[in-house]
C-alpha cells in the first residue's frame, strides 16, 4: 500500500511530489494524459520567481521531475480509470491495476475549454487547435493568416507566439477590450502583426467537407453583421475546464467544476487533498498551483502522522 499518491505532474502535483518525497514517504506520482500539464504547452514563462530572463515551460517542468524523483518520488505514467474515495484504504484503478493509498493529493490540473460552434471539432489537427507552443510552427500555418480567440493571457501569448509563424494574427474577443495583464494586453496592442477584431465571436470553422481549415464565420456581437474572414489556423485560448470529472459524485464541485476546497487543502473525504487547478478558479498561476502543492503534501504528511500515532 502507498503513504502517498498523487493524482498530476504539473506544477501543483510535482511541488507535492517534492514535499512528500523529502518527508520520506515514497509518494507515487500519476502523470496522467499530459505529463507536466498544462504549462509544458507554455513558450516562456515570466513570472516564476527565480527566473529573472524567463523559463521554458517544458525545462520548468522537466526540472520539477527531476527534482521530486531525486528525493525518491515514483513517477508512474497511467491514467486513472476510477477512484473509491469510500474505501479504507483509498483505491484507485490505474490502467486496469489496483492501487491502494493511505492518502490521495488530486492535482488534476484543467484542459482546454473548446468554442462548441460548428466545424470546430470536425476540423481539429486540421487547423483548429488549442495550443500554439505545440502546433504553432507546422507548416500548414506558415505565411498564413491565423486567428486567436480569446481576451486573456493565454489569447495573448498565443498570438504573440504565433506571430513568427502567421502572415498576420487576427485577435478575435467577444469584448473591447482584453482581460489580460496590462503588460501582456499592451505587448499585444503594440504588436504591428497582430489585428484585434474586437466585438465579435466565432460562429463556424470552415470547411468541413474538404476537410481542411478555409477561414471562420464571425458575428459582431454588438451590430449583428455576419463576415467570412480567409485563415489557415485557429486557435481557441478561451480559458480552461477543471479535471475533475472522475470525482464527481465522490467530491464537492463547484457549479463550474472546480473541487471546493476545505481548509488545509482538504476535502469532504478524511487524507484526500485537492491542489492547483483543479480547486482554483481565480488565480490559476503556476506559482499559486505550486503553493497549493505544497500545502497539500504538508497536510497529506501531517495527517499520516496522525494515523500512525
Ligand atoms: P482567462 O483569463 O479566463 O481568459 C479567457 C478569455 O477567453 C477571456 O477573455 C474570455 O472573455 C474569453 N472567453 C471565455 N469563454 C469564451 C467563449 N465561450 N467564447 C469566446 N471567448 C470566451 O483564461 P486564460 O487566458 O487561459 O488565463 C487563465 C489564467 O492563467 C489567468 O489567471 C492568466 O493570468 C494565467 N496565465 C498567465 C500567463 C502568463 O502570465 N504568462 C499566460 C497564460 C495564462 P471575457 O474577457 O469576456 O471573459
Amino acid at each position: 500500500m502507498e503513504n502517498v499518491v498523487i493524482i498530476g505532474t504539473g506544477c501543483a502535483g510535482l511541488t507535492a511530489a517534492i514535499y512528500t518525497a523529502r518527508a520520506n514517504l515514497n509518494p507515487l506520482v500519476l502523470t496522467g494524459v499530459m505529463p507536466g500539464g498544462l504549462l509544458t504547452t507554455t513558450s516562456i514563462v515570466e513570472n516564476f520567481p527565480g527566473f529573472p530572463e524567463g523559463v521554458d515551460g517544458y525545462e520548468l517542468m522537466t526540472r520539477m521531475q527531476s527534482q521530486a524523483e531525486k528525493f525518491g518520488a515514483k513517477i508512474k505514467f497511467g491514467t486513472v480509470e476510477s477512484v473509491d474515495l469510500a474505501a479504507k484504504p483509498i483505491r484507485l484503478v490505474v490502467d486496469g491495476d489496483l492501487v491502494d493509498t493511505q492518502t490521495l493529493i488530486i492535482a488534476s490540473g484543467a484542459g482546454h475549454k473548446h468554442l462548441g460552434v460548428p466545424g470546430e471539432h470536425e476540423l481539429e489537427k486540421k487547423g483548429v487547435t488549442y495550443c500554439a507552443t505545440c502546433d504553432g510552427a507546422l507548416p500548414v500555418f506558415r505565411n498564413q493568416p491565423l486567428v486567436v480567440v480569446g481576451g486573456g493571457d493565454s489569447a495573448c501569448e498565443e498570438a504573440n507566439f504565433l506571430t513568427r509563424f502567421g502572415s498576420i494574427v487576427y485577435l478575435v474577443h467577444r469584448r473591447d477590450s482584453l482581460r489580460a495583464s496590462k503588460i501582456m494586453a499592451d505587448r499585444t496592442l503594440a504588436n504591428p502583426k497582430i489585428k484585434p477584431i474586437w466585438d465579435s465571436a466565432v460562429t463556424e470553422v470552415q470547411d468541413v467537407a474538404s476537410g481542411k481549415m478555409t477561414g471562420v464565420k464571425l458575428k459582431n456581437l454588438k451590430t449583428g453583421e455576419e463576415s467570412f474572414l480567409p485563415s489557415a489556423g485557429l486557435f481557441v485560448a478561451i480559458g480552461h475546464v477543471p479535471n475533475t470529472q472522475l470525482f464527481k459524485g465522490q467530491l464537492a464541485l463547484d457549479d463550474a467544476g472546480y473541487f471546493v476546497l476545505g481548509k488545509g487543502m482538504a476535502t469532504t473525504v478524511p487524507g484526500v487533498f485537492v491542489a492547483g487547478d483543479c480547486a482554483d478558479s481565480v488565480y490559476r498561476q503556476a506559482i499559486t498551483a505550486a503553493g497549493m502543492g505544497c500545502a497539500a503534501a504538508i497536510e497529506a504528511e501531517r495527517y499520516l502522522a496522525g494515523l500512525n500515532a
